[in-house]
C-alpha cells in the first residue's frame, strides 16, 4: 500500500478524503503562507489545502472526528527547504506543498468586508456562495435540510450574506490578478419562487463582459428549462446540478427538501436537457453540465449507477467523496473506506473515455475538493490512446484561444 500511495498521488488525494488528516505541532500552516482552514459554504471546504505530487491540489480533512484517528500525520521538515512531508502509521510518503495564500486573502474590500467572506479558492478556482442562506434551513415547521450539508451552520460566520455586484468584481479581479484564476464557480441553495438564476445573472454578465473568465453556475434545477438556453447565451460554461444519490429511498431520507421540491427525476430531466443544449445556440462558449453525487452516502453500485446514467445522457458526473462534517444530521457517520472507492472513481474515468466526453481540457483549473474524471486515469489499465490524443489537441486547441482572449480583458480590466 505504501509503495503504492507513493507512486500514484490519485490514490493518497482519495485516501485522505476516507481518512483525513492529523497535523503535527511542527505545523505552521498559515506562517508558512498556507491557506486557513475555513468553514466555508460549501462544507467540504472545512478541511486543509494541500497541493500533492503531480500537482493534484486537495482539501484533506481535519476538522471532523474521524480525521483525529487517521493514520496520517502532517510534519514540517527541519531541513533548509523547510519541507512539508505526509507520514502514514509514523512512515514517510510524500512531499506535500501548502496551498499558497494570496495577499487578497488578507484584504478588504472597498466596502470593508473581508475578501474571504465574498469567495474564496477551491484549489485554483474561486468559489462563491451567493446570496443568503438555502431556505431548506428556514422551512417552517421543520427544516429540511440535506442532511450531510452544512451551509446553514455557517452562515454569517465564514461568509457574507449580502455581496453586491462591485464587492464580487472586486474579489474576482484581485483573484485572477494575484492567483491568475480562469474560472469562478456560483453556488447557491434553494430559495421560493426559483429566484436563483436572476439573482446571479447581474455577476455572471459583469465578469463574462469584464473579465471573460470562465463561469459555473451550480443551483437547484430552474422550473423552466428554458431558462438554461438564455443562461447559455450570457456565456455561462457550465451547469451543474447535485441531486447527491441515486437511490430513490436514500434520496428521499437524506435529501428531503430536494425531493419534496423538485423530486429526483426533476435533477435528472435537468440534466439530459442541459447536456442536450451542447452544440447549439449562439454562444461560441464551452458548455458542459455537471451531474454530481456524493459517493458514501450510498453503495458503491448505486454511485455507479448514477455515473452510467449522467454519461449516457452527454453530462459529466462530478463525485464527492462523503464527509461527515462536524455539527451536520450525519456527524456520527463514518466515511467511505477507500477501498470502497476505488471501482467508483475507476469507473468514473472510463465511463467519461468510453462515451467521449470533454474532460480536462479547461485551462489552470485544479479541483481541491473532488477528484476530477481525468485525475482517476491512475485507477484505470485501460488506456484509450485514440480518445486521450483527440482529448490532448482539444486542450491545446482551447487553451490557447482561451489564454488570447483572457490577456485581452486583462489588459483593460484589471486596473479598473
Ligand atoms: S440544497 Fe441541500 S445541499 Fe444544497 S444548500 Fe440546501 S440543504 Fe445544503
Amino acid at each position: 500500500m505504501l509503495d503504492e500511495l507513493r507512486t500514484n498521488p490519485s490514490l493518497l488525494k482519495l485516501d485522505l478524503y476516507c481518512k483525513g488528516l492529523r497535523l503535527d505541532d511542527s505545523c505552521f500552516i498559515e506562517e508558512d503562507g498556507g491557506r486557513k482552514i475555513l468553514r466555508t459554504r460549501a462544507g467540504l471546504g472545512s478541511g486543509l489545502e494541500l497541493i500533492l505530487p503531480g500537482g493534484l491540489w486537495t482539501n484533506a480533512p481535519v476538522s471532523e472526528p474521524f480525521a483525529a484517528k487517521s493514520p496520517y500525520v502532517l510534519h514540517k521538515g527541519t531541513g533548509a527547504n523547510q519541507q512539508y512531508w505526509l507520514y502514514r502509521d509514523g512512515v514517510q510518503v510524500s512531499p506535500v506543498d501548502l496551498s499558497p495564500r494570496p495577499a487578497w486573502y488578507d484584504a478588504q474590500t472597498a466596502t470593508g468586508k473581508p475578501m474571504t467572506r465574498i469567495g474564496t479558492l477551491q484549489g485554483t478556482y474561486l468559489g462563491i456562495y451567493q446570496a443568503k442562506v438555502c431556505e431548506y434551513w428556514t422551512e417552517k415547521p421543520q427544516k429540511v435540510n440535506c442532511k450531510f450539508c452544512s451551509v446553514g451552520l455557517n452562515l454569517g460566520i465564514d461568509d457574507s450574506d449580502e455581496k453586491s455586484v462591485d464587492e464580487v468584481l472586486e474579489v474576482v479581479r484581485a483573484a485572477r490578478r494575484e492567483s491568475g484564476i480562469t474560472y469562478v464557480d456560483f453556488n447557491t441553495g434553494h430559495y421560493e419562487g426559483d429566484t436563483y438564476l436572476d439573482i446571479l445573472e447581474p455577476y455572471i454578465r459583469r465578469i463574462k463582459e469584464e473579465l471573460g473568465l470562465l463561469i459555473g453556475v451550480q443551483t437547484p434545477p430552474h422550473r423552466d428549462l428554458k431558462r438554461y438556453d438564455h443562461l447559455k447565451e450570457i456565456g455561462v460554461n457550465r451547469v451543474s446540478f447535485c441531486f447527491e444519490i441515486f437511490n430513490r429511498g436514500l434520496f428521499e431520507e437524506i435529501c428531503p427538501g430536494k425531493h419534496a421540491e423538485y423530486g429526483l427525476d426533476f435533477y435528472l430531466e435537468a440534466i439530459r436537457y442541459c447536456a442536450s443544449l451542447t452544440g447549439t445556440g449562439r454562444s461560441d462558449e464551452p458548455w458542459v453540465t455537471n451531474g454530481e453525487i456524493i459517493a458514501g452516502l450510498e453503495p458503491p453500485g448505486s454511485s455507479i449507477r448514477a455515473i452510467d446514467w449522467i454519461t449516457s445522457v452527454g453530462a459529466i458526473p462530478t463525485v464527492c467523496v462523503f464527509r461527515p462534517l462536524v455539527g451536520t444530521d450525519l456527524e456520527d457517520h463514518e466515511p467511505p473506506k477507500t477501498e470502497d472507492m476505488i471501482p467508483v472513481f475507476q469507473h468514473l474515468y472510463e465511463a467519461c473515455m468510453e462515451k467521449g466526453l470533454p474532460i480536462g481540457l479547461a485551462p489552470n483549473i485544479h479541483v481541491s475538493l473532488v477528484l476530477l474524471p481525468e485525475e482517476c486515469r491512475a485507477f484505470s489499465s485501460k488506456r484509450y490512446l485514440w480518445q486521450s490524443a483527440k482529448l490532448a489537441v482539444m486542450k491545446k486547441v482551447f487553451g490557447r484561444q482561451f489564454e488570447r482572449k483572457l490577456r485581452e480583458h486583462d489588459r483593460s480590466a484589471l486596473n479598473a
